[in-house]
């Protein structure tokens, strides 16, 4: 396999987290950095390359690894198969959109300062440690094929 001269974006932040490094684990959290919204262990194994042929179960364990050092963050579905995401300082927490339709999970706009803060403030004997905020519906697409097969239903009707 070829070797990296340069020391890669993942492989810097699997350095920092005192998380060894393996082919698998670079792999994996590479398509997690370039992906545009969370995947699941699923679609991190179709983006994997096909020879390396990594089985689910290594998928889970880097996933869970990486979650553990607190390089990815996990977002639950309506599917209950868990996403993941980076949860790197350059991805501060925002709320989720899950298509109940597809199973899409798609990133919302991150919480401001405030509402952040206001979350975080919670009563005193509380410790608030991670904050969730999953809103479920139809996604564009989703709600585009709902919308025509209505119309062709309606049609159908007369
Ligand atoms: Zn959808
Ligand atoms: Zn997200």
């Amino acid at each position: 396999m070829k070797k990296e001269r340069h020391p890669t974006k993942a492989a810097h932040t699997l350095k920092s987290a005192g998380i060894s490094t393996t082919q698998q684990r670079l792999a994996v959290l590479n398509i997690l950095q370039q992906a545009s919204r969370p995947l699941s262990v699923g679609d991190i194994r179709k983006q994997l390359d096909p020879v390396s042929s990594v089985n689910k179960v290594t998928v889970y364990r880097i996933v869970s690894l990486l979650k553990k050092q607190g390089i990815v963050r996990d977002i639950s579905s309506a599917s209950g198969s868990p996403y993941f995401e980076m949860a790197t300082s350059d991805h501060p927490v925002h709320p989720h959109f899950n298509c109940t339709s597809c199973g899409t999970v798609n990133c919302l706009t991150p919480l401001t300062f405030s509402q952040a803060r206001q979350l975080l403030n919670q009563p005193d004997n509380f410790s608030v440690d991670h904050i969730e905020i999953n809103i479920s519906g139809l996604c564009n697409g989703c709600l585009h094929a709902t919308k025509l097969q209505n119309q062709t239903l309606k049609k159908g009707h007369r």
